[in-house]
């Protein structure tokens, strides 16, 4: 199993290597900068050496790690013609940091639409891609499925096949799924085969690359986008062991996104209950004590 967390890029890459150890991991996931902003300093390569050795020391392969774009771009609105300019010019250049670090995948969400036609807006997100992707870009951008908040796009398997369809270099596109998003946006998690079959038939199980596995604070079809602990929402335990484990999903790094108990991270013990396969409902307090008494 291909297990990990989001981590914070504060130390950069070697910080990343080391919070994934702390956690048991064997990959994670990162923004090279706040996920908020889009302000980013020079990367510092003999960071990256030290983080590359590590890696290899831990059994870490890097084409099982995940960058994420910051949320703020939007490739989907194109009213103020200079901000889509910038959200592409932005992520061609996260492409290069990312290419650097010798990282194979970067998450992107679609965006909003805002008060545009969705269809146009689709367009406009394929547009964008296709400016960022050339012949020789060496990362694969995964579009995340998205809960369906406000006016997002990307919230079900039709939307993310009209953007995958019109890209030029198919084989640098892929796809995330977040199985808190897909939950928010109508998907019962209970019959996860349905929606895998669904997928399959429009796009293609093989263009799954990364999976968010996160629980949800809020019922199916709420359109809400709120993370919650595995085992402690309205997906359950048992419907994300599944997915973990589903036999069609083997080779597909799960990544967590599951929120902080007050200051804490809680992947250590989630990705123990994982392995386990068994709900801690004393999750929230054993992170608590164990980060308490560090
Ligand atoms: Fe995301
Ligand atoms: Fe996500
Ligand atoms: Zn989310």
């Amino acid at each position: 199993m291909i297990i990990g967390s989001h981590v914070n890029f504060n130390n950069g890459l070697l910080g990343c290597v080391k919070q994934a150890i702390s956690y048991g991991a064997n990959t994670f996931m990162f923004y090279t900068g706040a996920p908020q902003n889009t302000i980013r300093k020079e990367l510092d390569l003999n960071n990256a050496n030290l983080a590359m050795k590590l890696m290899e020391k831990e059994n870490i392969d890097i084409n099982n790690i995940i960058c994420h774009a910051p949320y703020i771009v939007n490739l989907a609105n194109k009213e103020i013609l200079s901000k889509w300019e910038f959200s592409i010019n932005f992520l061609k250049n996260e492409i290069n940091r990312c290419e650097q670090l010798g990282i194979k995948y970067m998450v992107v969400h679609p965006g909003s639409c805002l008060k545009n036609d969705r269809n146009e807006c689709l367009k406009n997100i394929s547009d964008a891609l296709n400016y960022i992707i050339n012949y020789d870009t060496k990362v694969t951008i995964l579009i995340e499925t998205m809960a369906g908040k406000g006016t997002e796009c990307g919230i079900n398997t039709l939307e993310i096949k009209t953007i995958l369809d019109n890209i030029i270099f198919k084989d640098k596109i892929g796809v995330c799924i977040d199985t808190c998003h897909l939950n928010d946006s109508g998907i019962d998690l209970k019959y996860f085969d349905d929606y895998l079959n669904e997928f399959d038939k429009l796009i293609g199980i093989n263009k799954i690359k990364c999976i968010h596995v996160n629980d949800s604070k809020n019922v199916l079809g709420s359109k809400k986008d709120r993370h919650e602990n595995i085992g402690f929402g309205t997906i359950g335990f048992d419907n994300l062991i599944n997915i973990i484990y589903h036999d069609k999903l083997k080779n597909v790094p799960k990544i967590l996104e599951t929120p902080y108990i007050d200051e804490y991270p809680p992947y250590k013990f989630e990705i123990k209950e994982i392995y386990e396969k068994k709900y801690n409902p004393s999750l929230k307090e054993d992170v608590i004590s164990y980060y308490k008494n560090l």
